[in-house]
């Protein structure tokens, strides 16, 4: 593949910033990855795992001269960074994000963004439960969405050239306002891990039930929420706070629906039951049929009696 940008700056090499490094070499994107991290231990971890080809603790030193800017931190660092780097930036380069919540992200960067740059953030539907710079594989982001949310006005060449990188790791590209981009990213990603990390929390209360039958038993259904609820703490309290507004609004209709799901229970409504579980398993077929999982039992999980 041809080099897309000279020299592309990572800020933040967590899963996101490492994943993007590995795909970056392997493509043959760029002639120069420059990676920047705050801390010294995971710089040196970077270094070691030579995800770069320059490594700094200083956001401002990594931004000078580079064609392309990624910033993968937590959403609510998305400020001090984009002050940080704003006086080095050069003219023309690209600054993109890749924060899970949009409107946000927008409110604390573009206001520092020099007008001879071009400020478009973006979102990759794909990540794990895992963190840090080991976290991070090649293929991360192959056959997953990335989802763009430009800000009026935004120049349709550097659109197309953070496209073509984007389609260059495999990912398709939409496109989007933050406000709708934030209302779709509560109910299909950041309600579940809430209520992942509620469900958790309540078993981890439970008195009557004790912590090593609750660990014991997981394996019918409970453990399918533990993924979830492993995830980075600090990216998702950033998440709660920086997407408030759509959060609340998905959290007081999940809210309502639950209440109908649980007065059919008491009143014994098998009808109400079977017709919300028949409808909820056909969304499952329809994810798989847009090739967003394997049709697999159990998410394609090895069993004992598998053939090696
Ligand atoms: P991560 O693995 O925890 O890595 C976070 C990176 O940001 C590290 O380099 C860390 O530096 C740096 N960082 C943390 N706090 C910072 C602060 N206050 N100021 C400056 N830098 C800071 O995180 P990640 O999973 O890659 O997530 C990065 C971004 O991608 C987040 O905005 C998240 O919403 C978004 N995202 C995540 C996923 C996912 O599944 N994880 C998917 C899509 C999008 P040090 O280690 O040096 O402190």
């Amino acid at each position: 593949m041809s080099v897309l940008f000279d020299r592309i700056a990572l800020i933040g090499i967590g899963l996101i910033g490492s994943s993007l490094a590995h795909d970056i070499r392997r493509l043959g994107l760029t002639k120069e990855i420059v990676v920047a991290t705050r801390s010294a231990d995971t710089l040196k971890r970077a270094e070691e795992l030579g995800l770069g080809d320059r490594y700094t603790t200083s956001s401002a030193d990594a931004v000078r001269d580079a064609d392309l800017i990624i910033v993968s931190v937590p959403v609510g660092a998305s400020e001090s960074v984009a002050k940080e780097i704003a006086i080095n930036l050069k003219p023309g380069a690209v600054v993109t994000d890749v924060g899970s919540t949009k409107a946000s992200v927008i409110a604390q960067m573009q206001p520092h963004m020099p007008d001879n740059v071009h400020f478009i953030p973006g979102h990759p539907l794909a990540g794990t439960e895992k963190s840090g710079p080991d976290a991070g594989f090649p293929g991360l982001f192959e056959g997953r969405w990335c989802i763009f949310t430009p800000v009026s006005g935004t120049d349709e060449t550097a659109l197309k050239r953070l496209r073509g990188f984007w389609e260059a790791l495999g990912s398709k590209v939409d496109e989007m306002d933050a406000e709708h981009h934030d209302k779709v990213l509560a109910i299909v990603s950041h309600l579940p891990h809430i209520i992942a990390y509620n469900i958790v929390g309540t078993a981890d209360d439970l008195e009557t039930v004790t912590e090593s039958e609750v660990i014991k038993y997981s394996a019918s259904g409970f453990r399918d929420f533990t993924r979830l609820a492993a995830s980075d703490p600090t990216m998702w309290r950033d998440v709660c706070l920086h997407n408030r507004d759509a959060i609340l609004e998905m959290l007081a209709r999940f809210s309502e629906d639950l209440a109908y799901l649980q007065r059919a229970i008491r009143w014994g409504e098998g009808d109400k039951i079977f017709e919300l579980f028949t409808r909820t398993r056909a969304i499952r077929r329809s994810i798989v049929q847009a090739g967003q999982d394997v049709d697999a039992p159990d998410f394609g999980r090895p069993h004992p009696l598998d053939k090696k």
